[in-house]
């Protein structure tokens, strides 16, 4: 038990820090597409308030704790402060205290713990800007053939290495085949590499129940978000969220049960 607790210690830890690479990594690939010398970095400049830039007090930079003494408003302007801090925090420690229930508080459940981390992200870094940042990708398609090299992920090192390589292969012949069909562009390269990562995660055979799922939620909540006038015809909806999405439901429950209750939901 206190080592579940240890990890949701540190979930909240590095909670604060996956708010660093939402709010951080999309500003550094602006700077850096717009050949700008890079005016920000993971570590520079210090944390600031974004509305009145005065830097933060190390008191101010509690997770959770400051968020909370300071009412959610800035202790200088009093502006308040986005909710999305405390949730993406509490949402990590939640997630960190299930992977070590669910894999045990040891490396293994450490290693899902930062995949999970990373594909939380993601997921806000896709949903608010449309961007996969390579580092993460990147990041997590090592991770995962790190997992298997170390046997933390029971996959075999071939089958890691083979569902990466299909995730990112699939997904661009998809691509291309849509976008020479009708002449737009559908998905980028980040989701190649995404999907790249969570083969190395899942191996190969889990692509199709994955990208089957994923399409599936991304297809509900888009008809819905248009049905309620959210979003129109020919909006994009990124499509990282749901492939995020359903590799941690198939991480979590396996493919049986989900494409279980999915035929069971569809079908019945
Ligand atoms: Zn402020």
């Amino acid at each position: 038990m206190s080592s579940i607790a240890l990890f949701a210690a540190l979930g909240l830890l590095i909670g604060s820090f996956v708010n660093v690479l939402i709010y951080r990594l999309p500003l550094m690939i602006e700077a850096s597409d717009q050949l700008q010398t890079a005016r920000f970095n993971l570590a520079w400049p210090a944390s600031h308030c974004p509305h009145c830039k005065q830097s933060l007090r190390i008191w101010h930079n509690i997770p959770l704790l400051s968020f909370l003494l300071l009412k959610g408003r800035c202790a200088f302007c009093h502006q308040a402060i986005s909710p999305r801090y405390p949730l993406v925090e509490c949402a990590n420690a939640v997630v960190w205290a299930a992977c070590a229930w669910h894999w045990g508080a040891d490396w293994t459940g450490w290693a899902w713990a930062m995949f999970s981390s990373l594909l939380l992200a993601l997921t806000v870094i896709d949903a608010q800007t449309s961007y996969l940042p390579d580092v993460l990708t990147q990041g997590l398609l090592w991770l995962g053939l790190l997992a298997s090299a170390l046997g933390l992920n029971p996959l075999p090192v071939h089958d890691a290495v083979l569902g990466a390589a299909c995730g990112y292969v699939s997904l661009w012949l998809v691509a291309s085949a849509f976008e020479g069909l009708t002449g737009k562009v559908g998905m980028g390269a980040g989701d190649f590499k995404l999907l790249a990562a969570l083969g190395a995660w899942l191996g190969a055979w889990m692509l199709i129940p994955l990208v089957f799922l994923a399409s599936t939620l991304g297809a509900f909540i888009g008809l819905t978000l248009m049905a309620t006038h959210r979003m129109r015809r020919h909006d994009y909806l990124p499509f990282g969220p749901f492939l995020a999405v359903s590799a941690s439901l198939l991480a979590w429950l396996g493919s049986d049960a989900v494409l279980g209750f999915m035929s069971h939901s569809f079908f019945a």
